[in-house]
């Protein structure tokens, strides 16, 4: 295994647990409006203490989910409070232990994309970055080769063994994890790794496939801002939401979307 990347600090999310249930909220109605997220999927996020992440529950429509409904789950994948009586999705271990294994990550989506999980089935092929947004994965796109549901923590061990210190995977017949360093940047990074993955999928639909090198793939990193692009993409996503009545318009101030610049 390669060594842990290395914390960004800059984007360390100073958040409030309103703030970041609203934004685990919003990053979920987003993703599943975007066709990526599907009805079974989940995103969390960890809280400030690090000790315990936000996660909704197991039988919420993704369609529908509010900031009020979230559940906090400790690093066992347990609920913190017993007198709440939803239970968190089966494979909330996934989460529960990336955060135990990657200090560095404090958001997790994962996702059961069709497109992106026949990567996984075909013999041979591999998802590379191919577009340049796709650098973030320079290191390599893991797969999961077991394609069980990660419904205890043993199983969300060997996954996260598997992910080790890369940012992405595909879990083989089953589905996608992505992490990253704060709710606007997961949804960055999953719009990102599917459109890699679809683009891939064009690409050798009309002939060979020709990979960013790894030198410009190091180029593309080098010059990357992070924190803007994600920004950037958090406004676009955010105010097409709101204005296609995905989002509903009086989480404006929760959500800082004032202070976002385009
Ligand atoms: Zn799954």
């Amino acid at each position: 295994m390669t060594a842990l990347p290395v914390l960004d600090t800059t984007i360390l999310p100073e958040s409030s647990e309103d703030h970041l249930r609203h934004e685990i909220a919003a990053v979920t109605l987003l993703l599943n409006h975007e066709g990526i997220l599907g009805y079974s999927g989940h995103v969390s996020v960890r809280l400030p203490g690090d000790n315990t992440f936000l996660i909704q529950p197991v039988d919420h429509s993704r369609a529908e989910l509010r900031p009020e409904q979230l559940l906090i789950c400790n690093l066992e994948g347990r609920r913190v409070k017993e007198t709440e009586t939803e239970r968190p999705p089966g494979e909330v271990f996934i989460h529960s232990e990336i955060y135990k294994a990657r200090p560095d990550v404090r958001a997790v989506a994962h996702f059961h994309h069709d497109l992106t999980t026949t990567f996984s089935l075909v013999e041979g092929l591999e998802l590379t970055p191919l577009k340049n947004h796709a650098a973030r994965w320079a290191s390599g796109i893991p797969v999961h080769h077991d394609p069980a549901h990660v419904n205890t923590p043993s199983l969300g061990r060997g996954l996260t063994e598997t992910l080790g210190a890369h940012h992405g995977m595909i879990i083989r017949a089953h589905g996608q994890v992505i992490v990253a360093e704060s709710p606007r940047a997961l949804l960055m990074d999953c719009i990102h790794f599917v459109e890699n993955a679809e683009t891939f999928h064009r690409a050798a639909s009309l002939g060979s496939v020709l990979p960013l090198t790894r030198e410009e793939l190091e180029l593309f990193a080098k010059a990357f801002r992070r924190k803007k692009h994600s920004m950037k993409l958090w406004n676009y996503y955010l105010k097409q939401g709101m204005a296609k009545g995905v989002i509903p318009p009086e989480w404006r101030e929760a959500l800082q979307l004032e202070t976002a610049k385009s």
